[in-house]
């Protein structure tokens, strides 16, 4: 299994990182993709990355982009110390000081460089799907994740159209808006995120990458397929997509 989205960043929370990345090991996860949000928190993210276990990704929330020049500059200084850009995306739940209008042309600017760069780009639309799948098919983005994706099941079929991946994250268990969008999502479009610390099985607890067994699991369950099937695919998919 490949967590493809998490923050690792987020230490404190964990109380150690090395006690999470071992548990991470024994239950099975071949990976991990830490996304860093923001300039400092890049910084860390490129630190906590070995490139061996743990690669990552460089983006910024969507609510406070004052720094997203900085951001983008780090992304091509970086270049080859990461898999993606990202997260980056809209976000019309928090807004911030953000308006629309600019969270869309900052959007625009970094699925450019995703491109230019050749680099996959992570997506974040919390309360934005349809708008953020609109802004990706008008600029003609291809290496597409779409993270904790939470739009409806008929919009994310359109991103599957379109060859954009959807990472399933275990908050699944407990939401039927992400259970109805697995069971109409192909697994060739399905990918494996714990995005820890949050999103958990249990709402509040804090989260950690080992409980992408259980998207896997509840995957597999809803599909009604084995669960090897299921951690082997997304396993290629993610291998394929990120180049890792
Ligand atoms: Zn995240």
């Amino acid at each position: 299994m490949i967590d493809v989205h998490c923050h690792l960043t987020e230490e404190p929370l964990y109380g150690s990182l090395s006690r999470i990345l071992e548990e991470a090991k024994v239950s099975g996860v071949a990976s991990l993709i830490t996304s860093g949000i923001g300039f400092e928190d890049c910084l860390k993210a490129l630190e906590v990355a070995d490139r061996k276990y743990v690669f990552a990704s460089l983006g910024i929330e969507p609510y406070a982009l004052e720094n997203y020049e900085k951001v983008m500059e780090l992304i091509m200084r970086s270049r080859d110390r990461i898999v993606a850009v990202g997260e980056v995306g809209l976000d019309y739940y928090w807004g911030g000081r953000e308006t629309r209008e600019t969270q869309v042309r900052v959007f625009r600017e970094f699925i450019e460089l995703a491109k230019t760069l050749d680099l996959p780009i992570v997506v974040h639309s919390r309360s934005a799907g349809r708008y953020a799948l609109d802004v990706l098919i008008e600029s003609g983005a291809e290496r597409v994740v779409m993270h904790a994706f939470d739009g409806s099941a008929g919009e994310a079929v359109r991103g599957a159209e379109r060859g954009f991946f959807f990472s399933i994250p275990p908050s699944v268990v407990r939401s039927e808006q992400k259970q109805k969008l697995v069971k109409r999502v192909g697994l060739e479009n399905m990918l494996l995120e714990s995005d820890a610390p949050v999103l958990g099985p249990e709402r509040g607890v804090v989260n950690t990458p080992s409980n992408i067994r259980i998207s896997a699991e509840t995957i597999a369950r809803l599909k009604k397929i084995p669960f090897e099937n299921v951690v082997e695919k997304t396993t290629e998919n993610a291998k394929n997509i990120f180049n890792i």
